[in-house]
């Protein structure tokens, strides 16, 4: 019997790799930099599974241009605002994604960049290997407590929950704004707030909603006016749910403390970018869910949702299916 051909966008883990070596006939992308559009839409033609990355565009044209056997995508994250959902559900394609098991290790990063913000550890590194620290001094490299402080969680789903418990363990107090979630539903610390209310009372404001239509630039000029001058943003979900150009207004005229980003918009953030110019911004490149044993976990699920869909059976996590 001849195998499935799958196309796999970049050189997962080989948890998932293995997987489908065992099942599949698979043509992996051999490169670190994603494939062009053009070879993107080439490499998919004929083929009954794509396993795609957050760097892929997954639309109507893809799905077309790999065919109608096309039977199932699998994206390597829990986001999916990379693929068009409307256009693979039009063409009976389930996309599949992976919730849940890095929900921990973005978490960690999520109050690793609010802690490192609020301290300067950053700056504080740069100043010492510049030869800079020539004594202990009372007033050099101030930074905001955390302890006793109001962190507003913009989004209280798997990542925000997780954020929250090491948030109320560090004795912060813990606002959400998640429509979805109400009060009787809040884990215990976790109390409701209008967004306004959470912009203007939260000293560290933290984002874990996906990106869709509502949020995107959800945080643009008029949120940053609300907020506190001493306020750190923090974002771990998705770039464009901020406004870039109000961001560098907000930190360029101390409007806000400090912000951290994982992610940025565009993405990668151009190396001329004015935010790079800025000593209260610090800046990851979109690595919150990169420990090893968390992207082998992703490799499996991804690897395991893909071969569900190509024998027709149901995804583990499947976008769009209640709990998912
Ligand atoms: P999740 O469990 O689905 O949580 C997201 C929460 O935000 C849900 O409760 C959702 O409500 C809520 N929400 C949706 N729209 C909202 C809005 N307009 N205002 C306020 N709340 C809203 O997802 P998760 O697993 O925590 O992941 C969250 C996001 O983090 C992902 O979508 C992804 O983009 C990002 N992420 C980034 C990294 C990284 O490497 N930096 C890693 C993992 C995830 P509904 O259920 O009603 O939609």
């Amino acid at each position: 019997m001849t195998k499935p051909k799958v196309f796999v966008t970049r050189r997962i883990p080989e948890e998932g790799l293995r997987l489908l070596e065992a099942a599949c006939e698979v043509d992996v992308w051999p490169e670190d930099l994603p494939p062009s559009r053009d070879a993107l839409l080439e490499r998919v033609r004929g083929v009954e599974g794509i396993l795609s990355m957050l760097t892929e565009r997954i639309d109507a044209e893809v799905m077309d241009a790999a065919g109608p056997q096309l039977k199932v995508i699998s994206n390597y994250a829990v986001g999916y605002d990379n693929v068009d959902i409307p256009a693979a559900t039009a063409r009976g394609i389930p996309v599949g994604h992976t919730p849940g098991v890095l929900t921990e290790t973005t978490a960690d990063f999520a109050f690793a960049l609010l802690m490192a913000a609020a301290r300067r550890l950053v700056e504080a590194d740069a100043f010492v290997r510049a030869g800079r620290w020539k004594t202990w001094e009372p007033q050099r490299l101030l930074g905001v407590d955390i302890y006793g402080a109001t962190l507003g969680l913009v989004g209280l789903g798997r990542i925000g929950r997780a954020v929250a418990r090491r948030a109320l363990g560090f004795g912060m107090r813990v606002l959400y704004y998640d429509p979805a979630v109400p009060s009787e539903d809040a884990p215990a610390g976790c109390s409701p707030a209008a967004l306004d209310t959470l912009l203007r009372q939260a000293d560290f404001i933290s984002l874990h909603v996906p990106l869709t239509p509502q949020t995107r630039r959800l945080i643009d000029a008029a949120a940053f006016a609300k907020m506190k001058p001493t306020a750190v943003l923090v974002n771990t979900a998705r770039g464009p749910v901020v406004d870039p150009q109000a961001l560098y207004e907000a930190l360029s005229s101390r409007r806000i403390f400090a912000a951290a980003l994982d992610v940025t918009d565009p993405e990668p953030i151009p190396p001329d970018s004015p935010l790079l110019q800025l000593d209260n911004l610090v800046i990851a490149p979109h690595i919150g869910s990169a420990s090893r044993a968390t992207r082998g976990k992703m490799a499996r699920i991804a690897a395991e949702n893909l071969l569900a869909g190509l024998r027709g059976a149901p995804l583990l996590h499947r976008v769009g299916v209640a709990g998912d």
